[in-house]
């Protein structure tokens, strides 16, 4: 079926290749419920502090509609994750077809976001301009949107089959970023990445406000959401049913918008376990950001964390 965004709610899913089993819904849900009981009764009160549980799945939001497996962190170790070597320490960021000027400057901006939030060199390569009218490719579908409108989508699926082959060698992870549209199968898509082949995509079309001349602070921080979730799933991490957090798997953007931009205290544990970030330099370089950049609820919140910490040492 033909997704058009005019005349229906189109999912919005911020998608995966997700190998969850088969479950149904009910059962998703039991298996999803039990595990959130045993991990928020192990949790700390102060790894929880400024954190949301995630309760009863919302009607109609994407836990209500989505068969989703919980991926506990000792399902995230045994599913051997994609992981940054010393040949390869690098997050590369590919721009893909080109951006105008203010999202260049909030690609800028991931970047610098990205350095501080997984703690890996992060590169921006030359952009690249597939050939989108190549037949052979097979990129575009085009979509009647009304009778006078058409909208021309490009095949996410298809973009990451041509980014596999050119993952650089000093590249843990390849990355595009457009402003076309994307889909996939029946969806319309933020964003796509693969748990195991190093790449994902994501696009600014559906998030940045129309004839906006620079990113607002929303944007900016939508923009950042994520591209940290796609990461994070080609990192291995599926997506989470335990707090709030960047890695929710969301039907659209007014709930994605309801997501923080700081991984919760499960994602935290994966990718510490994964990267071995230090702590401290992390929260400072996330703060530097949040700071230069003008996100204060994001500034405040990671201050109260980073002295949640410093008393907990004392
Ligand atoms: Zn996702
Ligand atoms: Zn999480």
């Amino acid at each position: 079926m033909r997704t058009s965004l005019l005349t229906l709610p189109a999912l919005l899913l911020l998608s995966a290749h997700l190998s969850a089993e088969d479950l149904d819904l009910e059962q998703a849900a039991k298996k999803r419920e039990a595990a959130q009981r045993e991990l928020y009764a192990k949790m700390k009160p102060a790894d929880e502090a400024g954190f949301t549980r995630l309760g009863d799945p919302e009607k109609g939001g994407y836990l209500s509609l989505v068969a989703e497996a919980p991926q506990t962190l000792d399902d995230y170790k045994n599913s051997r994750p994609v992981r940054p070597t010393t040949e390869r320490p690098y997050i590369v960021l590919q721009p893909l077809w080109s951006l105008d000027a203010p999202k260049k400057e909030t690609l800028q901006a991931m970047k610098e976001y990205v350095a501080a939030c997984f703690q890996l060199p992060v590169r921006i390569e030359e952009t690249i301009e597939f050939d989108a009218r190549d037949r052979k490719l097979g990129l575009t579908r085009v979509i009647t949107v009304d009778r006078f409108k058409k909208r021309t989508e490009y095949d996410a699926e298809k973009i990451l089959d041509l980014l596999v082959p050119r993952v650089p060698s000093d590249a843990a992870v390849y990355f595009a970023v457009t402003d076309v549209e994307l889909y996939a199968g029946s969806d319309n898509l933020h964003g796509y990445a693969s748990l195991g082949r190093r790449v994902g995509v994501m696009t600014f079309s559906r998030l940045w406000p129309r004839n906006a001349a620079a990113a607002d602070a929303e944007t900016l921080r939508r923009s950042l959401r994520f591209v940290s979730h796609e990461i994070g799933h080609m990192f291995g991490m599926e997506h989470c049913v335990f707090y709030r957090c960047p890695m929710n798997g969301c039907k659209n953007l007014a709930e994605s918008d309801t997501s923080p931009l700081h991984f919760c205290p499960v994602c935290r544990q994966k990718l510490q376990w994964l990267l071995e970030p230090d702590e401290k330099k992390r929260n400072s370089a996330l703060l530097d950001f949040y700071d230069k950049h003008g996100l204060k609820d994001e500034a405040t919140w990671i201050q109260k964390r980073m002295k949640g910490t410093a008393d907990e040492r004392r």
